[in-house]
């Protein structure tokens, strides 16, 4: 029998949370492989994922630790200011950066430009192995070692799984982890605007009926937008030409950043929720969408991704300096509690924000801009949604601030 090739971890999927989950762990020194569906190359832009991605600015210093940052930050463009407001009311919330610190709230980057960059780190670390095309097909697990089968027939050794295969993941499936599922009836149209007037580092989120509205600050007077509605609004909008569908993204931010024209193409995200019980089994971890998905409306689904992959990263490290089995059930167990709050908190806020803001009910409309207002006036709230939103509450796993483990 052909012996198996061992590595200390695999990760199942190599879309943003395997990329950065296999370079973390192959920093802190173990050998790690990669397995996707896809190629597992760089792409050009117009191939790939389209859109931008808001990072926080604990996600950036992740980023900083894994020297990935100098790759990304010519074209990464702060948040220098977040506006929150309702269509066709006064109440509005106004998040500056300047009033807890000096540094950006979080950074505006590139999808594509994301994962090539990952890739190019990954590329030249020694230790870590790409197996492009190949997909999960089971995986045993057994004493001191879990055996991953793939659909082309091989098998590899490793002391962890961890499944990043997104939200209809493999892994999860198979080690039987259930799955709260929450289909929104709503999709999420992502395109790129040019605009007349500056948008001066500002993200602009503006709740309508429908749905909400982001409209991300890129370089230039361009701004990546994240429109949600009904599915069904969703499907007449995209019958609009460039020119009109321009015209209504514009109404929709009170046409505060001047006339609008659309750049390239518009994609659709179907939104939903999804959220596992637990992030572990035996010799198994779970990272990223794999775990969690979130409505868009806070921009926040890779960044929690990211705190997964600080908290198990830093937990295997402290693993493997006391002498530890790195996939022990003690290990992973450690990871689960770590992640336990945050990963929930953040799944009901979002949840919780998009039926208040998709609530047509005339009293819960007139107590949500109240809300806003009030939120507005009262310093010490505003500042904690403001560390929030850049991943800067609680005890900090040291990734997240700009260091290994
Ligand atoms: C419209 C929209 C806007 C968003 N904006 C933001 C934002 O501004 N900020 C933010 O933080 N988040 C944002 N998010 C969320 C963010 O995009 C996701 O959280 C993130 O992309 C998830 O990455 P992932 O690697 O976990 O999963 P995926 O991107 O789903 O990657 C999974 C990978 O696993 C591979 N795979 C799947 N199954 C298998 C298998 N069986 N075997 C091998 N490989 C497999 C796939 O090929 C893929 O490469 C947004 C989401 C949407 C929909």
């Amino acid at each position: 029998m052909n012996k198996k090739l061992s590595f200390d971890c695999i990760v199942i999927g190599g879309g943003l949370s395997g990329l950065t989950a296999a370079l973390a762990l192959s920093k802190i020194g173990l050998s790690v492989a990669i397995i996707d569906k896809t190629s597992l190359k760089m792409v050009k832009k117009n191939e790939g994922d389209q859109r931008t991605t808001a990072v926080s600015a604990s996600g950036k210093k992740i980023f900083e630790a894994l020297d990935v940052w100098d790759s990304l930050k010519e074209d990464a463009e702060p948040i220098l200011d977040i506006v929150v407001s309702e269509k066709g009311k006064r109440g509005h919330l106004n998040f500056d950066h300047q009033t807890v610190g000096t540094e950006p709230m979080g950074h505006i980057l590139d999808n594509i430009q994301l994962k090539n960059s990952l890739i190019s780190s990954i590329r030249s670390q020694k230790n870590i192995q790409l197996f492009p095309f190949k997909s999960l097909n089971n995986f045993f697990p057994n004493t001191g070692a879990v055996t991953v089968d793939l659909n082309d027939g091989t098998s590899y050794e490793a002391a962890l799984l961890v499944a990043a295969d997104g939200r209809n993941s493999a892994g999860r499936r198979i080690a039987k982890i259930k799955d709260t599922n929450i289909n929104y009836n709503q999709s999420s149209i992502v395109f790129t605007v040019s605009h007349e007037k500056p948008h001066k580092g500002t993200a602009y989120e503006q709740f309508t009926t429908g749905g909400p509205i982001a409209f991300l600050p890129m370089r230039g007077n361009q701004s990546s937008v994240v429109w949600s509605e009904d599915t069904e609004v969703v499907k007449s909008l995209m019958q609009l030409d460039d020119k009109d569908f321009a015209a209504a993204a514009s109404y929709r931010l009170n046409d505060c950043l001047g006339e609008m024209a659309i750049i390239g193409q518009r994609k659709i995200f179907p939104l939903k929720l999804n959220y596992a019980d637990t992030i572990i089994a035996d010799r198994f971890a779970m990272v990223g969408d794999a775990a969690h998905g979130l409505h868009p409306i806070a921009g926040q689904g890779f960044n929690l991704g990211l705190r997964d992959i600080a908290n198990l990263t830093e937990e295997i490290s402290k693993a493997r300096r006391l002498g530890l089995d790195i996939g022990s059930f003690e290990t992973l167990r450690s990871y689960q509690a770590t992640r336990r709050l945050d990963n929930f908190s953040l799944v009901a806020a979002t949840d919780g924000l998009n039926r208040i803001f998709s609530n047509r009910n005339k009293i819960v409309r007139s107590i949500r801009s109240n809300g806003l207002d009030v939120i507005n006036t009262i310093d010490p709230l505003k500042n904690l949604f403001m560390e929030l939103a850049m991943g800067e509450v609680g005890s900090l796993p040291v990734l997240l601030k700009g260091k290994l483990p």
